[in-house]
Protein backbone atom coordinates (compact mmCIF):
# COMPACT_ATOMS: atom_id res chain seq x y z
CA UNK A 1 0.00 0.00 0.00
CA UNK A 2 1.43 3.44 -1.11
CA UNK A 3 1.82 5.39 2.21
CA UNK A 4 -1.22 7.48 3.12
CA UNK A 5 -1.33 11.34 3.23
CA UNK A 6 -2.64 12.90 6.50
CA UNK A 7 -5.87 14.19 4.73
CA UNK A 8 -6.58 10.55 4.05
CA UNK A 9 -5.84 9.88 7.51
CA UNK A 10 -8.18 12.50 9.14
CA UNK A 11 -11.16 11.61 6.48
CA UNK A 12 -11.52 8.22 7.71
CA UNK A 13 -11.37 9.25 11.49
CA UNK A 14 -14.00 11.99 11.56
CA UNK A 15 -16.12 9.04 10.13
CA UNK A 16 -18.63 7.77 12.94
CA UNK A 17 -17.92 4.09 14.74
CA UNK A 18 -21.00 2.02 14.83
CA UNK A 19 -21.91 0.19 17.77
CA UNK A 20 -19.77 -3.23 17.96
CA UNK A 21 -21.89 -6.40 18.34
CA UNK A 22 -21.34 -10.14 19.33
CA UNK A 23 -20.58 -12.15 16.33
CA UNK A 24 -22.18 -15.82 17.48
CA UNK A 25 -22.72 -18.23 14.83
CA UNK A 26 -22.51 -16.15 11.58
CA UNK A 27 -25.05 -13.72 13.07
CA UNK A 28 -24.07 -10.01 14.93
CA UNK A 29 -25.95 -10.11 17.95
CA UNK A 30 -26.63 -7.35 20.85
CA UNK A 31 -24.89 -8.35 24.17
CA UNK A 32 -27.28 -9.72 26.92
CA UNK A 33 -25.55 -7.95 29.66
CA UNK A 34 -25.98 -4.39 28.11
CA UNK A 35 -23.12 -2.45 26.34
CA UNK A 36 -20.04 -1.04 27.20
CA UNK A 37 -19.31 2.66 26.21
CA UNK A 38 -15.47 2.85 24.35
CA UNK A 39 -13.61 5.81 25.22
CA UNK A 40 -11.09 6.98 22.92
CA UNK A 41 -7.83 7.20 24.66
CA UNK A 42 -6.73 10.28 22.14
CA UNK A 43 -9.20 12.94 23.49
CA UNK A 44 -11.16 10.63 26.48
CA UNK A 45 -14.24 10.91 24.46
CA UNK A 46 -17.03 8.52 23.94
CA UNK A 47 -16.21 6.75 20.42
CA UNK A 48 -18.75 4.04 20.30
CA UNK A 49 -20.17 1.12 22.29
CA UNK A 50 -19.13 -2.48 22.57
CA UNK A 51 -22.13 -5.13 23.36
CA UNK A 52 -21.09 -6.71 26.95
CA UNK A 53 -21.88 -10.98 26.16
CA UNK A 54 -23.12 -12.56 28.99
CA UNK A 55 -22.31 -15.74 30.76
CA UNK A 56 -25.19 -17.40 28.53
CA UNK A 57 -23.60 -15.19 25.55
CA UNK A 58 -20.58 -16.70 25.89
CA UNK A 59 -21.93 -20.31 26.22
CA UNK A 60 -23.87 -19.71 23.06
CA UNK A 61 -20.67 -18.67 21.03
CA UNK A 62 -18.65 -21.99 22.74
CA UNK A 63 -22.04 -24.48 21.61
CA UNK A 64 -21.14 -22.66 18.01
CA UNK A 65 -17.80 -23.13 18.18
CA UNK A 66 -18.26 -26.77 19.16
CA UNK A 67 -21.25 -27.52 16.90
CA UNK A 68 -19.01 -26.15 13.85
CA UNK A 69 -16.15 -27.78 14.53
CA UNK A 70 -18.28 -31.71 14.85
CA UNK A 71 -19.56 -30.58 11.46
CA UNK A 72 -16.31 -31.05 9.82
CA UNK A 73 -17.32 -28.26 7.07
CA UNK A 74 -13.75 -26.44 8.49
CA UNK A 75 -11.94 -28.62 10.40
CA UNK A 76 -12.18 -32.03 7.85
CA UNK A 77 -11.88 -29.53 4.93
CA UNK A 78 -8.48 -30.32 3.24
CA UNK A 79 -6.20 -28.11 4.24
CA UNK A 80 -5.84 -26.48 0.61
CA UNK A 81 -9.48 -25.18 1.39
CA UNK A 82 -8.35 -23.56 4.53
CA UNK A 83 -5.32 -22.15 3.08
CA UNK A 84 -7.43 -20.40 -0.03
CA UNK A 85 -10.08 -18.72 2.38
CA UNK A 86 -7.16 -17.83 5.26
CA UNK A 87 -5.41 -16.28 2.13
CA UNK A 88 -8.79 -14.23 1.08
CA UNK A 89 -9.08 -12.80 4.47
CA UNK A 90 -5.21 -11.94 4.16
CA UNK A 91 -6.03 -10.01 0.97
CA UNK A 92 -9.43 -8.19 2.52
CA UNK A 93 -7.26 -7.16 5.55
CA UNK A 94 -4.88 -5.40 3.21
CA UNK A 95 -7.73 -4.08 1.26
CA UNK A 96 -8.95 -2.39 4.63
CA UNK A 97 -6.02 -1.63 5.69
CA UNK A 98 -5.91 2.17 6.00
CA UNK A 99 -9.55 1.90 7.51
CA UNK A 100 -8.27 -0.92 10.01
CA UNK A 101 -4.93 1.09 10.98
CA UNK A 102 -7.41 4.45 12.08
CA UNK A 103 -9.84 2.58 13.59
CA UNK A 104 -7.84 0.74 15.52
CA UNK A 105 -5.64 4.07 16.55
CA UNK A 106 -8.76 5.93 17.46
CA UNK A 107 -9.26 2.71 19.77
CA UNK A 108 -6.31 2.38 21.75
CA UNK A 109 -3.86 5.53 20.77
CA UNK A 110 -1.17 3.32 18.91
CA UNK A 111 0.83 5.98 16.80
CA UNK A 112 -0.35 5.77 13.09
CA UNK A 113 2.92 5.30 11.77
CA UNK A 114 3.03 1.90 13.70
CA UNK A 115 -0.40 0.74 13.52
CA UNK A 116 -0.06 0.51 9.97
CA UNK A 117 3.06 -1.38 10.29
CA UNK A 118 2.39 -3.56 13.25
CA UNK A 119 -1.61 -3.97 13.01
CA UNK A 120 -2.85 -4.64 9.63
CA UNK A 121 0.07 -4.95 7.83
CA UNK A 122 1.65 -7.77 10.55
CA UNK A 123 -2.10 -9.40 10.60
CA UNK A 124 -2.20 -10.28 6.96
CA UNK A 125 1.36 -11.52 6.97
CA UNK A 126 -0.19 -13.68 9.55
CA UNK A 127 -2.76 -15.12 8.48
CA UNK A 128 -0.37 -15.54 5.12
CA UNK A 129 1.83 -17.60 6.71
CA UNK A 130 -0.21 -20.36 8.33
CA UNK A 131 -2.84 -20.44 5.00
CA UNK A 132 0.46 -21.34 3.05
CA UNK A 133 1.91 -23.37 6.58
CA UNK A 134 -0.97 -26.08 6.79
CA UNK A 135 -0.58 -27.79 4.12
CA UNK A 136 2.68 -28.68 4.14
CA UNK A 137 2.48 -30.24 7.84
CA UNK A 138 3.09 -34.13 7.59
CA UNK A 139 1.90 -36.84 10.31
CA UNK A 140 4.71 -39.04 11.18
CA UNK A 141 5.32 -42.93 11.30
CA UNK A 142 7.46 -44.06 14.39
CA UNK A 143 10.31 -46.60 14.01
CA UNK A 144 8.59 -48.82 15.66
CA UNK A 145 9.17 -53.31 15.01
CA UNK A 146 8.37 -54.58 11.77
CA UNK A 147 4.89 -56.14 12.53
CA UNK A 148 3.86 -52.52 13.59
CA UNK A 149 2.82 -49.63 11.80
CA UNK A 150 2.65 -46.74 14.32
CA UNK A 151 0.97 -43.61 12.85
CA UNK A 152 1.27 -39.91 14.56
CA UNK A 153 -1.40 -37.58 13.33
CA UNK A 154 -2.02 -34.61 14.11
CA UNK A 155 -5.61 -33.60 15.06
CA UNK A 156 -6.97 -29.82 15.75
CA UNK A 157 -7.85 -29.31 19.43
CA UNK A 158 -11.16 -28.73 18.88
CA UNK A 159 -12.50 -25.10 20.46
CA UNK A 160 -9.90 -22.60 21.25
CA UNK A 161 -10.60 -19.66 23.54
CA UNK A 162 -8.21 -16.51 22.75
CA UNK A 163 -8.30 -13.61 25.37
CA UNK A 164 -6.12 -10.74 24.16
CA UNK A 165 -4.93 -7.23 25.03
CA UNK A 166 -4.80 -3.69 23.69
CA UNK A 167 -1.96 -2.74 22.83
CA UNK A 168 -1.37 -4.44 19.20
CA UNK A 169 -5.20 -6.37 19.29
CA UNK A 170 -4.44 -6.80 15.64
CA UNK A 171 -1.43 -8.23 15.00
CA UNK A 172 -1.51 -10.98 18.80
CA UNK A 173 -5.26 -11.34 17.91
CA UNK A 174 -3.61 -12.79 14.28
CA UNK A 175 -0.85 -14.58 16.15
CA UNK A 176 -3.25 -16.78 18.31
CA UNK A 177 -6.09 -16.89 15.54
CA UNK A 178 -4.62 -17.72 12.16
CA UNK A 179 -2.68 -20.47 13.39
CA UNK A 180 -5.72 -22.03 15.57
CA UNK A 181 -8.13 -21.57 11.83
CA UNK A 182 -5.36 -22.85 10.24
CA UNK A 183 -5.21 -25.87 11.69
CA UNK A 184 -8.98 -26.52 11.37
CA UNK A 185 -9.59 -25.60 14.98
CA UNK A 186 -13.14 -23.47 15.83
CA UNK A 187 -12.46 -20.31 17.70
CA UNK A 188 -14.17 -17.95 20.36
CA UNK A 189 -12.03 -14.83 20.60
CA UNK A 190 -12.53 -12.17 23.73
CA UNK A 191 -10.57 -9.12 22.29
CA UNK A 192 -9.81 -6.39 25.84
CA UNK A 193 -12.53 -4.22 26.38
CA UNK A 194 -10.45 -0.87 25.46
CA UNK A 195 -9.67 -2.38 21.78
CA UNK A 196 -12.47 -4.49 20.61
CA UNK A 197 -13.10 -2.59 17.39
CA UNK A 198 -10.35 -3.74 14.63
CA UNK A 199 -11.34 -7.61 15.88
CA UNK A 200 -14.22 -7.31 14.83
CA UNK A 201 -13.70 -5.82 11.68
CA UNK A 202 -11.34 -8.65 11.21
CA UNK A 203 -14.64 -11.07 12.10
CA UNK A 204 -16.51 -9.39 9.38
CA UNK A 205 -13.72 -9.78 6.73
CA UNK A 206 -13.23 -13.41 7.90
CA UNK A 207 -17.43 -13.76 7.18
CA UNK A 208 -16.50 -12.59 3.97
CA UNK A 209 -13.52 -14.10 2.97
CA UNK A 210 -15.19 -17.34 3.62
CA UNK A 211 -14.70 -18.64 7.20
CA UNK A 212 -18.35 -20.75 7.80
CA UNK A 213 -20.58 -19.39 10.42
CA UNK A 214 -19.56 -20.52 13.82
CA UNK A 215 -15.67 -21.04 13.00
CA UNK A 216 -14.96 -17.94 14.34
CA UNK A 217 -16.88 -16.10 16.79
CA UNK A 218 -16.18 -12.74 19.10
CA UNK A 219 -17.44 -12.19 22.36
CA UNK A 220 -16.78 -8.58 23.76
CA UNK A 221 -17.19 -7.46 27.09
CA UNK A 222 -15.04 -6.74 30.55
CA UNK A 223 -12.71 -9.13 31.40
CA UNK A 224 -14.15 -10.05 35.29
CA UNK A 225 -17.67 -10.67 33.22
CA UNK A 226 -17.28 -11.97 29.26
CA UNK A 227 -13.08 -13.37 29.98
CA UNK A 228 -14.30 -14.89 32.98
CA UNK A 229 -17.00 -16.89 31.53
CA UNK A 230 -15.12 -18.25 28.68
CA UNK A 231 -12.33 -19.24 30.82
CA UNK A 232 -14.49 -21.23 33.15
CA UNK A 233 -16.47 -22.60 29.70
CA UNK A 234 -16.25 -26.50 30.22
CA UNK A 235 -16.26 -26.99 26.42
CA UNK A 236 -13.47 -24.67 25.57
CA UNK A 237 -9.95 -27.15 25.03
CA UNK A 238 -7.37 -25.03 24.42
CA UNK A 239 -7.05 -20.93 25.83
CA UNK A 240 -4.29 -18.99 24.56
CA UNK A 241 -3.67 -15.56 26.02
CA UNK A 242 -1.44 -12.62 26.35
CA UNK A 243 -1.78 -10.36 28.92
CA UNK A 244 -0.94 -9.50 32.45
CA UNK A 245 0.32 -11.74 34.93
CA UNK A 246 -2.39 -11.81 37.49
CA UNK A 247 -5.12 -12.44 35.10
CA UNK A 248 -2.91 -15.32 33.53
CA UNK A 249 -2.37 -16.53 37.20
CA UNK A 250 -6.84 -16.01 37.32
CA UNK A 251 -6.57 -18.28 34.25
CA UNK A 252 -4.89 -21.10 35.32
CA UNK A 253 -7.36 -21.49 38.50
CA UNK A 254 -10.43 -21.15 36.26
CA UNK A 255 -9.05 -24.14 33.97
CA UNK A 256 -8.61 -25.77 37.15
CA UNK A 257 -12.13 -25.04 38.53
CA UNK A 258 -13.52 -26.03 35.38
CA UNK A 259 -12.38 -28.64 32.39
CA UNK A 260 -8.35 -28.43 32.99
CA UNK A 261 -8.40 -26.84 29.42
CA UNK A 262 -4.62 -26.51 28.27
CA UNK A 263 -3.86 -22.80 28.98
CA UNK A 264 -0.93 -21.41 27.11
CA UNK A 265 -0.03 -17.59 28.73
CA UNK A 266 2.29 -14.86 27.37
CA UNK A 267 2.31 -12.41 30.47
CA UNK A 268 4.60 -9.67 29.67
CA UNK A 269 8.15 -8.66 30.34
CA UNK A 270 10.76 -6.47 32.15
CA UNK A 271 13.31 -7.06 29.73
CA UNK A 272 17.28 -5.96 30.22
CA UNK A 273 18.81 -4.27 27.55
CA UNK A 274 22.57 -4.76 27.61
CA UNK A 275 24.92 -1.97 26.73
CA UNK A 276 28.89 -3.03 27.25
CA UNK A 277 31.73 -0.10 26.33
CA UNK A 278 32.48 -2.19 23.47
CA UNK A 279 29.40 -1.53 21.72
CA UNK A 280 29.81 -0.89 17.78
CA UNK A 281 28.02 2.52 17.70
CA UNK A 282 27.07 4.04 21.21
CA UNK A 283 24.84 7.05 19.20
CA UNK A 284 23.08 4.27 16.99
CA UNK A 285 22.74 1.69 20.32
CA UNK A 286 21.55 4.85 22.50
CA UNK A 287 18.11 5.70 19.20
CA UNK A 288 17.51 1.97 19.30
CA UNK A 289 17.40 1.87 23.08
CA UNK A 290 15.00 5.14 22.87
CA UNK A 291 12.94 3.28 20.75
CA UNK A 292 12.74 -0.41 22.31
CA UNK A 293 10.80 1.51 25.32
CA UNK A 294 9.23 4.47 24.37
CA UNK A 295 7.43 3.15 20.67
CA UNK A 296 3.59 3.00 21.68
CA UNK A 297 4.37 4.79 24.79
CA UNK A 298 5.81 1.63 26.53
CA UNK A 299 2.57 -0.78 25.51
CA UNK A 300 5.19 -3.36 23.76
CA UNK A 301 5.25 -6.66 26.10
CA UNK A 302 9.04 -6.98 24.56
CA UNK A 303 9.78 -3.24 25.07
CA UNK A 304 13.16 -3.10 26.75
CA UNK A 305 12.01 -1.41 30.24
CA UNK A 306 15.75 -2.03 32.15
CA UNK A 307 18.99 -0.43 30.49
CA UNK A 308 22.10 -1.80 31.95
CA UNK A 309 24.97 0.33 31.09
CA UNK A 310 28.24 -0.34 31.82
CA UNK A 311 29.37 2.00 34.07
CA UNK A 312 32.74 3.51 31.89
CA UNK A 313 29.66 4.58 29.65
CA UNK A 314 27.10 4.98 31.80
CA UNK A 315 26.91 8.69 31.70
CA UNK A 316 27.77 9.17 27.65
CA UNK A 317 25.16 6.50 27.23
CA UNK A 318 22.66 8.71 29.34
CA UNK A 319 23.05 11.33 27.99
CA UNK A 320 23.24 10.34 24.18
CA UNK A 321 19.71 8.44 25.23
CA UNK A 322 17.67 11.16 26.54
CA UNK A 323 19.12 13.89 23.83
CA UNK A 324 17.35 10.66 21.21
CA UNK A 325 13.73 10.33 23.34
CA UNK A 326 13.58 13.99 23.64
CA UNK A 327 13.30 14.06 20.28
CA UNK A 328 10.48 12.14 19.75
CA UNK A 329 7.32 13.76 19.48
CA UNK A 330 4.36 12.73 21.74
CA UNK A 331 1.12 13.80 20.52
CA UNK A 332 -2.06 13.39 18.88
CA UNK A 333 -1.41 9.23 17.38
CA UNK A 334 -3.37 9.75 14.19
CA UNK A 335 -0.71 12.74 13.20
CA UNK A 336 1.92 10.98 10.68
CA UNK A 337 4.49 13.16 12.69
CA UNK A 338 4.11 11.07 16.01
CA UNK A 339 6.56 8.94 17.32
CA UNK A 340 4.66 8.27 20.63
CA UNK A 341 1.16 8.11 20.77
CA UNK A 342 -1.59 8.32 23.51
CA UNK A 343 -1.42 5.77 26.92
CA UNK A 344 -4.57 3.18 26.33
CA UNK A 345 -6.45 4.40 29.16
CA UNK A 346 -6.48 7.02 32.22
CA UNK A 347 -5.94 4.04 34.97
CA UNK A 348 -2.56 3.26 32.72
CA UNK A 349 -1.78 6.58 32.96
CA UNK A 350 -1.64 6.97 36.33
CA UNK A 351 -0.54 3.71 37.25
CA UNK A 352 2.72 4.60 35.21
CA UNK A 353 2.98 7.87 37.35
CA UNK A 354 2.33 6.17 40.20
CA UNK A 355 5.62 3.89 39.12
CA UNK A 356 7.72 7.16 38.44
CA UNK A 357 6.51 8.37 42.08
CA UNK A 358 7.75 5.17 43.64
CA UNK A 359 11.47 4.58 42.08
CA UNK A 360 11.95 8.55 43.03
CA UNK A 361 10.76 8.10 46.77
CA UNK A 362 13.57 4.87 46.26
CA UNK A 363 16.28 6.89 45.38
CA UNK A 364 16.12 6.58 41.42
CA UNK A 365 16.91 10.60 39.80
CA UNK A 366 14.64 10.96 36.53
CA UNK A 367 17.19 12.89 34.05
CA UNK A 368 13.67 13.17 31.41
CA UNK A 369 10.42 13.51 31.30
CA UNK A 370 8.26 12.19 34.58
CA UNK A 371 5.35 13.77 33.74
CA UNK A 372 1.43 13.36 31.66
CA UNK A 373 2.05 15.16 28.43
CA UNK A 374 -0.21 17.92 27.86
CA UNK A 375 -1.57 17.58 24.02
CA UNK A 376 -4.06 19.64 22.43
CA UNK A 377 -6.40 16.59 21.61
CA UNK A 378 -6.77 16.19 25.81
CA UNK A 379 -7.04 12.76 26.53
CA UNK A 380 -3.95 10.85 27.98
CA UNK A 381 -0.21 11.15 27.18
CA UNK A 382 3.03 10.87 29.19
CA UNK A 383 6.51 11.91 28.53
CA UNK A 384 9.08 9.66 27.16
CA UNK A 385 10.77 9.03 30.73
CA UNK A 386 14.21 8.10 32.15
CA UNK A 387 15.15 7.14 35.70
CA UNK A 388 18.38 6.37 37.02
CA UNK A 389 19.77 4.42 39.81
CA UNK A 390 17.70 1.73 39.71
CA UNK A 391 18.79 -1.03 41.81
CA UNK A 392 16.87 -4.13 41.72
CA UNK A 393 15.15 -4.37 44.93
CA UNK A 394 13.33 -1.25 43.30
CA UNK A 395 9.36 -1.66 42.33
CA UNK A 396 10.78 0.07 38.80
CA UNK A 397 13.12 -2.76 38.22
CA UNK A 398 10.93 -6.13 39.27
CA UNK A 399 7.27 -4.85 37.58
CA UNK A 400 6.38 -4.67 34.30
CA UNK A 401 5.24 -0.61 33.94
CA UNK A 402 3.47 -1.26 30.21
CA UNK A 403 4.64 2.55 29.83
CA UNK A 404 7.17 5.04 28.91
CA UNK A 405 9.02 4.76 31.88
CA UNK A 406 12.90 3.11 31.98
CA UNK A 407 15.10 2.36 34.78
CA UNK A 408 18.74 2.82 33.98
CA UNK A 409 20.94 0.44 36.30
CA UNK A 410 25.33 0.67 35.77
CA UNK A 411 27.21 -2.35 36.15
CA UNK A 412 31.19 -3.72 36.10
CA UNK A 413 31.42 -6.26 34.41
CA UNK A 414 29.92 -9.30 32.11
CA UNK A 415 29.22 -11.39 35.08
CA UNK A 416 27.27 -8.48 36.87
CA UNK A 417 25.40 -7.94 33.73
CA UNK A 418 23.92 -11.34 33.47
CA UNK A 419 23.34 -11.23 37.37
CA UNK A 420 21.30 -7.93 37.03
CA UNK A 421 19.69 -9.30 33.46
CA UNK A 422 18.77 -12.15 35.20
CA UNK A 423 17.53 -10.51 38.86
CA UNK A 424 13.88 -10.69 37.21
CA UNK A 425 10.86 -12.80 37.79
CA UNK A 426 10.14 -12.21 34.04
CA UNK A 427 11.71 -14.09 31.00
CA UNK A 428 10.24 -12.84 27.71
CA UNK A 429 13.14 -10.16 25.68
CA UNK A 430 16.43 -8.94 25.60
CA UNK A 431 19.21 -7.13 24.42
CA UNK A 432 23.00 -7.01 23.79
CA UNK A 433 24.91 -4.49 22.56
CA UNK A 434 28.79 -5.49 21.99
CA UNK A 435 31.58 -5.76 19.23
CA UNK A 436 33.00 -8.71 20.92
CA UNK A 437 31.96 -12.01 19.07
CA UNK A 438 32.12 -14.26 21.81
CA UNK A 439 30.71 -12.05 24.77
CA UNK A 440 27.65 -11.66 22.33
CA UNK A 441 27.08 -15.53 22.51
CA UNK A 442 27.80 -16.44 26.23
CA UNK A 443 25.21 -13.28 26.76
CA UNK A 444 22.73 -15.32 24.56
CA UNK A 445 23.22 -18.44 26.59
CA UNK A 446 23.51 -16.39 30.05
CA UNK A 447 20.19 -14.23 29.81
CA UNK A 448 16.93 -16.30 30.49
CA UNK A 449 14.31 -15.23 27.73
CA UNK A 450 12.39 -16.24 24.86
CA UNK A 451 14.72 -13.68 22.71
CA UNK A 452 17.70 -12.21 22.90
CA UNK A 453 18.79 -9.38 20.67
CA UNK A 454 22.14 -8.88 19.45
CA UNK A 455 23.24 -5.13 18.32
CA UNK A 456 19.52 -4.37 17.71
CA UNK A 457 16.16 -4.16 19.26
CA UNK A 458 13.01 -6.03 18.70
CA UNK A 459 13.62 -7.11 15.43
CA UNK A 460 11.03 -9.94 14.72
CA UNK A 461 9.52 -12.43 11.56
CA UNK A 462 6.59 -14.61 11.53
CA UNK A 463 9.36 -17.68 10.77
CA UNK A 464 10.62 -17.04 14.59
CA UNK A 465 8.90 -17.88 17.94
CA UNK A 466 7.84 -15.20 20.29
CA UNK A 467 7.40 -16.64 23.90
CA UNK A 468 8.77 -16.17 27.60
CA UNK A 469 10.19 -18.55 30.06
CA UNK A 470 9.74 -18.05 34.18
CA UNK A 471 6.58 -15.41 34.71
CA UNK A 472 5.99 -14.66 30.97
CA UNK A 473 4.66 -17.71 30.38
CA UNK A 474 4.61 -20.63 28.31
CA UNK A 475 4.61 -21.68 25.04
CA UNK A 476 5.12 -19.80 21.68
CA UNK A 477 3.38 -17.59 19.14
CA UNK A 478 4.55 -17.28 15.83
CA UNK A 479 6.40 -19.90 13.46
CA UNK A 480 5.63 -23.46 13.13
CA UNK A 481 5.99 -24.62 16.53
CA UNK A 482 2.80 -22.53 17.46
CA UNK A 483 0.84 -25.08 15.44
CA UNK A 484 1.98 -27.53 18.40
CA UNK A 485 -0.87 -25.23 20.25
CA UNK A 486 -3.54 -25.86 18.52
CA UNK A 487 -3.13 -29.88 17.10
CA UNK A 488 -3.06 -32.57 19.32
CA UNK A 489 -1.19 -35.39 18.77
CA UNK A 490 -2.84 -39.08 18.18
CA UNK A 491 -1.13 -42.42 17.45
CA UNK A 492 -2.58 -45.13 15.51
CA UNK A 493 -0.97 -48.39 16.65
CA UNK A 494 -1.42 -50.80 14.01
CA UNK A 495 -0.92 -54.46 14.14
CA UNK A 496 0.46 -55.82 10.56
P1 LIG B 1 -3.80 -5.49 30.74
O1 LIG B 1 -3.14 -5.07 32.01
O2 LIG B 1 -2.93 -5.59 29.56
O3 LIG B 1 -5.11 -4.80 30.49
P2 LIG B 1 -5.28 -7.81 31.43
O4 LIG B 1 -4.70 -9.12 31.78
O5 LIG B 1 -6.09 -7.10 32.44
O6 LIG B 1 -4.05 -6.99 30.93
O7 LIG B 1 -6.15 -7.90 30.12
C1 LIG B 1 -5.85 -8.73 29.03
C2 LIG B 1 -7.12 -9.42 28.60
O8 LIG B 1 -7.57 -10.24 29.66
C3 LIG B 1 -8.27 -8.48 28.26
O9 LIG B 1 -8.99 -9.01 27.16
C4 LIG B 1 -9.12 -8.54 29.52
O10 LIG B 1 -10.48 -8.25 29.29
C5 LIG B 1 -8.95 -9.98 29.92
N1 LIG B 1 -9.21 -10.25 31.34
C6 LIG B 1 -8.99 -9.44 32.39
N2 LIG B 1 -9.39 -10.04 33.54
C7 LIG B 1 -9.87 -11.26 33.20
C8 LIG B 1 -10.43 -12.37 33.93
N3 LIG B 1 -10.59 -12.32 35.24
N4 LIG B 1 -10.81 -13.45 33.23
C9 LIG B 1 -10.65 -13.52 31.90
N5 LIG B 1 -10.15 -12.52 31.16
C10 LIG B 1 -9.77 -11.40 31.79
Amino acid sequence: MAAPTQSEIDLLAAAPVPAGKLLINGQWLEGEAGETQVLSPINGQVLTTTATASQADVARAVAAARASFESGLWSRMAPAGRKAVLHRLADLIEKNSLELAVLGVRDNGTDIGMALKAEPGSAAGTFRYYAEAIDKVYGEIAPTADSILALIHREPVGVVAAIVPWNFPLMIGAWKIAPALAAGNSVVLKPAETASLTLLKLAELALEAGVPPGVFNVVTGPGRVTGEALALSMDVDVMVFTGSGPTGRRLLEYAARSNLKRCYLELGGKSPNVVFADAPDLAAAAKAAATAIFRNAGQVCVAGSRLLVEASVHDEFVSLLAASAAKMPVGNPLSLATQIGAVNSETQLLGNLGFVADAVKDGGKIVLGGRRALVETGGYYMEPTVVTGVRPEHRLYREEVFGPVLAVTPFADEAEAVRLANASDFGLAAGVWTANLGRAHRMVRGIRAGVVHVNTYGGADNSVPLGGVKQSGNGHDKSLHALDKYTDLKTAWIQL
